[in-house]
């Protein structure tokens, strides 16, 4: 099975929250520390929108790699 590795660049991110609204599966945004974090690295898998994700981070801090 093809897995996908998916991270969130914490100095990069400026917790716009695009990634979980794209992709709920994945990315929860922390209200207390303002960061996305990943909730199931797995979710890219079967949700398949990772990808989504990344392209519309505005700051690029998401990193996908297969
Ligand atoms: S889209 Fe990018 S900047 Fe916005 S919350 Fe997600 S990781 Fe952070």
């Amino acid at each position: 099975m093809c897995t996908m590795n998916v991270r969130v660049d914490e100095d990069k991110c400026i917790g716009c929250g695009t990634c979980q609204e794209i992709c709920p599966a994945v990315f929860y945004l922390n209200e207390v520390t303002g960061k996305s974090e990943i909730v199931d690295p797995d979710g890219c898998d079967y949700a398949g929108c990772c990808e989504a994700a990344e392209e519309n981070c505005p700051v690029e801090a998401i990193m996908l790699e297969e």
